[in-house]
C-alpha cells in the first residue's frame, strides 16, 4: 500500500459534487415527465439512491481516464439531444434526451470540483490501527477478530482498519480477516533474515502469515527490550526486504515533556531512522506519535497538543522527503477511547490511531473508527 490517499477516495474526488446534481437534475428531469407531487418525489429519492449506489461502487473504481471517457460520452450524448427530443419523441426519447442533460450537469460540476482540488493538499489515509499487545489467548483473539469483521459495515469505509496480535495469533487471524478489509500487521520483528537468534520471528515470517504492516520502535520495546536507533534500522529494512509497511512509533516520556524537550525527542527519533529511508520506502510509511506518558495510563495528549507535534513531526518529514511528507499518515496513540478519537482525529495532521487497550474490545475499536465520521 502507498502511504497517501486511499485510491478510492481519491477517485472519488469531483464525484461527491457531480452525484449531487445528478440526483437532483435526474429526479427533476424524470420527475418533470411524471404526474404529480407524490411521483416527481418518488422519482428524485429514486433516482439519488441508484446514482449514490453506483458512485460508491461502479465509479469511484473507474480510473480518472475511464472517468473522462465516461465522461466526455455523456457530453457527447448531450450535444446529440436536439435530434432526439422533438415534439413527436416518444416518452422513451423524451426520457433519454433529459438523462444526458443530467450527465452533461455532472460532468461540469466535476471537472470544477477537480480544479478547485488539484490545488489543495492530498487527502491521506485515515487508519486505525490496534496494538494488542501480549493479551487475549489465540481463541479469544479470534472472537475479537470476528467481531471486528462483524461490525465493519457500520464504519465509513474510508477508514482503514489494521489488527496486530500476537505472533502466536496471526495465522489463525489471518484466517478469520479473510473476505474483509480489515488488515493484518504484526508488534515486532526481528533484525536479522534468519539463522541463529532464538526465540526470533523474521519479517519473512510474518508476511508470509498474511501480514501487510508492522510496528516498530513502540516506546515498550525501547524501553523492555532496549530497542536502539541501530536495531530499529535493522528491523526496517527486514520489513522494507519482505513486503512490509512499517508503524515506525516515536514519542517522548513524561520528563522530556515536563522539560520542553518532546519536540527535539521525535526530531530524533526520525532522524535516526526514518531520514535513512529511501524515497520508495518512505511512501511505504505509516509514523505513529505515541507520548510515552500517555501509553495506558488514561492520560490522552489534547487534540491540540497532538495537532501541534504532528505538524512538527510532518515538518520534519518534508525537510528530508519533501512534498511527500503531505501523504505521509501520521497516527496518535496514548489512551485513544471512542470518548476523544472524535475531537483528536478532526485535527489537520492526525491521520487516525494506533489503540492499545482500546482495540482489546471490537464495539470499542470500531466506535473509535467512527470518530472519522464525526
Ligand atoms: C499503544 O501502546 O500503542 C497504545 C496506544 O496503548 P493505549 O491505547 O492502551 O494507551
Amino acid at each position: 500500500m502507498k502511504n497517501g490517499v486511499d485510491t478510492r477516495e481519491k477517485q472519488a474526488i469531483g464525484l461527491v459534487p457531480g452525484s449531487l446534481a445528478a440526483i437532483a437534475l435526474c429526479g427533476l428531469t424524470l420527475g418533470g415527465l411524471l404526474p404529480g407531487i407524490i411521483w416527481k418525489a418518488v422519482a428524485i429519492v429514486l433516482c439519488g439512491m441508484v446514482w449514490l449506489q453506483a458512485s460508491r461502487k461502479i465509479l469511484v473504481r473507474m480510473s480518472l481516464l475511464q472517468r473522462l471517457g465516461y465522461q466526455t460520452l455523456c457530453c457527447v450524448a448531450f450535444l446529440l439531444q436536439p435530434l432526439i427530443e422533438t415534439d413527436e419523441a416518444t416518452f422513451a426519447g423524451r426520457f433519454m434526451a433529459r438523462l444526458v442533460v443530467v450527465f452533461l450537469w455532472a460532468l461540469i460540476i466535476a471537472i470544477i470540483y477537480n480544479i478547485i482540488y488539484k490545488n489543495k493538499p492530498k487527502m491521506r489515509k485515515k487508519i486505525v490501527a490496534g496494538n494488542w499487545k501480549m493479551n487475549t489467548l489465540p481463541a479469544e483473539g479470534v472472537e475479537l477478530a470476528k467481531g471486528v469483521v462483524a461490525g465493519r459495515g457500520e464504519v465509513c469505509s474510508c477508514v482503514n482498519f489494521i489488527v496486530c496480535p500476537p505472533f502466536t495469533h496471526l495465522a489463525m487471524v489471518a484466517e478469520a480477516l479473510k473476505g474483509s478489509d480489515i488488515e493484518l500487521g504484526a508488534q515486532n520483528c526481528a533484525a536479522e533474515a534468519k539463522g541463529a537468534y532464538t526465540g526470533e520471528v523474521a519479517a519473512q515470517m510474518i508476511a508470509a502469515l498474511g501480514c501487510k504492516y508492522v510496528i516498530l520502535g513502540h516506546s515498550e520495546r525501547r524501553q523492555y527490550y532496549g530497542e536502539t536507533s541501530e536495531t530499529l534500522n535493522k528491523k526496517m529494512a527486514q520489513a522494507y526486504a519482505n513486503g512490509l509497511t512499517p508503524i515506525y512509533c516515536v514519542g517522548e516520556n513524561l520528563d522530556e515533556r515536563e522539560a520542553g524537550k518532546h519536540f527535539d525527542v521525535v526530531k530524533a527519533q526520525i532522524e535516526e531512522v526514518v531520514y535513512n529511508l529511501t524515497e520508495e520506502q518512505f511512501k511505504n510509511l505509516v509514523i505513529a506519535y505515541e507520548p510515552v506518558w500517555a501509553i495506558g495510563t488514561g492520560k490522552t495528549a489534547t487534540a491540540d497538543q497532538a495537532q501541534e507535534i504532528h505538524a512538527y513531526i510532518r515538518k520534519v518529514l518534508a525537510d528530508k522527503f519533501g512534498a511527500a511528507a503531505a501523504e505521509c499518515p501520521i497516527l496518535y496513540g496514548g489512551s485513544c477511547k471512542p470518548s476523544n478519537a472524535a475531537e483528536i482525529f478532526a485535527k489537520e495532521d492526525v491521520d487516525g490511531g494506533l489503540i492499545g487497550g482500546a482495540a482489546l474490545k471490537a464495539e470499542d475499536f470500531l466506535a473509535i473508527g467512527k470518530g472519522f465520521q464525526k
